[in-house]
């Protein structure tokens, strides 16, 4: 059993009081032996008067424990199991809220972060390697007729696809590397300190690997392709604006027959 600070405090209390008490049973014990040799009737009166004032002394000592024993100790016990419970609480709560700020991040099903980290992890890369005069690449993917996977193979097929794309790109990416899922079958990837031709290479290993990911469906393997759009900041536009610049690049991909990097 462990004991709050408070009931320790207490406990120390009384023992000192206990203390106090064997002090005054001893002085009491000389006392009584003092009185019968005394002759002098002053000295006596003195001793009588020591001894009165040490019993009032013992009766308040003994007062001052059972008040604190019966009624101050179970005061002190309640509040401090009170304060154990609301700790308790504290903990869980605060463990609680971590792991919801880590969910309102995170996508449920790939398990990587989502749009909403991506938004603000695409500004702060910006600021940062922007200081710093670095690039910062972007490559957006959007799975091609993906509608139709769903539709030949059924959703649950389509969510093991997803999740396969998300494992081979956090295959070929670095560490520092932002990998989200923006929504749907579409992923980005935000890979600083990369110039352009680095990451038009990078983009092209990704394309390639999930155009060979093979991911069996009873029988038959089914083969999935990525467009992707790609863009180094050129450092005057917005995080916003260099997104929907990368986007087009995306849709330009798609247009010129899908399964390509346009840059
Ligand atoms: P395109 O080549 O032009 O990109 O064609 P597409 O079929 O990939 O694009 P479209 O936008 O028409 O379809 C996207 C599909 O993605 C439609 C939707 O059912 C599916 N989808 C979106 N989110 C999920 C998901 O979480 N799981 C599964 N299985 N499918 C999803
Ligand atoms: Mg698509
Ligand atoms: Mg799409």
């Amino acid at each position: 059993m462990r004991f709050h600070k408070s009931e320790t405090s207490f406990f120390i209390l009384i023992v000192f009081l206990g203390g106090v008490g064997i002090m005054l049973y001893r002085a009491r014990t000389a006392l009584d032996m003092l009185l019968p040799i005394s002759v002098d009737s002053d000295v006596t009166a003195l001793i009588r008067y020591v001894i009165e004032a040490n019993s009032l002394a013992a009766l308040f000592l003994i007062a001052a424990l059972l008040c604190g024993i019966f009624l101050i100790y179970p005061l002190i016990r309640i509040q401090a199991q009170d304060h154990g419970k609301l700790q308790e609480m504290t903990q869980i709560l605060s463990a609680r809220s971590e792991s919801l700020a880590q969910a309102a991040l995170t996508d449920g099903l790939t398990g990587m972060q989502n749009r909403r980290y991506f938004d603000e992890a695409l500004k702060e890369y910006l600021a940062q390697f922007g200081r710093i005069n670095k690039p910062v690449g972007l490559m957006i993917l959007d799975l091609d007729h993906f509608k139709s996977i769903n539709d030949t193979y059924g959703h649950d097929v389509g969510d093991a696809v997803l999740r396969a794309v998300a494992r081979c790109l956090k295959d070929y990416t670095r560490y520092h590397d932002v990998v989200a899922r923006l929504g749907g079958e579409e992923f980005a990837v935000v890979a600083p300190n990369m110039d352009k031709d680095l990451l038009a290479k990078l983009a092209d290993r990704i394309r390639k690997a999930i155009s060979e990911l093979n991911i069996t469906i009873e029988d038959a393997q089914l083969k999935v392709t990525t467009s992707i759009g790609v863009a180094v900041w050129d450092r005057r536009e917005s995080w916003q604006e260099f997104y929907r610049r990368a986007d087009k690049l995306l849709y330009n991909a798609k247009n010129l027959g899908r399964d390509r990097v346009c840059v």
